[in-house]
């Protein structure tokens, strides 16, 4: 597709990242069909450019969790996958978007801890682990052993969110990181949301470190919020918010928010 707001990289033989706008999303195809997790919020149809990559039919999107720049593209797709918590904000575009531009008269079926999505000889698992967003699920694909961790475990965690109230807790993360831990033996890479390739499977061990030593009273920075980002992401209160760099992780968290 030339002229296209869309790229991608096949990944292996039946997943692919694809980058547009927002978030990156990827296409995760079975024997019977393809599934988007997670869709942007770039304004050109992502299905239709998904749909360029594999033969098999690709109807649904599923969404790690409800900001949207992970559901604004949501409306190209026949349904969406989203958890309980996800349908409270998915259909409301960020402040600074054009609302006139997002369809949101998509179907959603809610999921939740042990739905499986089949795409015929490859099963995604559902996962709850609310902490960057109270509607955060992973998905887990034991077969191409690939976890899709949303904005849970990642190059960067922000615990800290402006359309999330109460805010989230470091503990919630480290449980979250437990749960995922539990199940270490079902994937080597991860997917995450805003990422250039694969990260590898240990990096959720070391997220749980890091939230144990956040918790354990670590030496923290001041959070500086990035220039020049965009008005949708402004930290209210920004005194009580800290950064921490634990090896390859990094955590955003709110001081008042560490331990339940
Ligand atoms: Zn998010």
């Amino acid at each position: 597709m030339e002229n296209s707001v869309f790229s991608s990289r096949k990944l292996d033989d039946n997943t692919w990242i694809i980058f547009g706008e927002g978030c990156t999303s990827y296409l995760v195809v079975g024997n019977k069909m393809g599934l988007m997790v997670d869709s942007g919020f770039a304004t050109e149809n992502i299905q239709k450019y998904a749909q360029t990559l594999t033969d098999k039919p690709v109807n649904h999107v599923i969404n790690t969790h409800g900001h949207f720049d992970h559901t604004g593209g949501n409306g190209w797709f026949q349904h969406a996958y989203m958890s309980a918590k996800a349908l409270e904000i998915a259909k409301i575009p960020y402040p600074s978007l054009d609302p006139s531009k997002y369809r949101t008269d998509y179907v959603v079926t809610v999921v939740g801890d042990g739905d499986v999505i089949d795409l015929g000889g490859r099963r995604l698992e559902v996962l709850e682990i609310p902490a960057h967003a109270p509607s955060s699920i992973a998905l887990l694909d034991r077969s191409e052993k690939i976890l899709f961790s949303g904005d849970e475990v990642a190059d960067l965690v922000v615990l800290v969110w402006m359309q999330d109230e109460p805010q989230p807790y470091v503990e919630q993360h480290a449980l979250n990181m437990e749960k995922l831990l539990r199940q270490r033996d079902g994937f080597e890479r991860i997917c995450w949301g805003h990422a250039v390739g694969f990260l590898e499977g240990d990096l959720v061990k070391r997220y749980l470190e890091h939230d144990e030593l956040i918790m354990a009273g670590k030496e923290t920075e001041p959070w500086v919020p990035l220039p020049g980002g965009p008005a949708d992401f402004f930290m209210p209160q920004p005194e009580f918010k800290r950064k921490s760099g634990y090896l390859d992780t990094q955590l955003v968290f709110d001081l008042r928010y560490i331990k339940f």
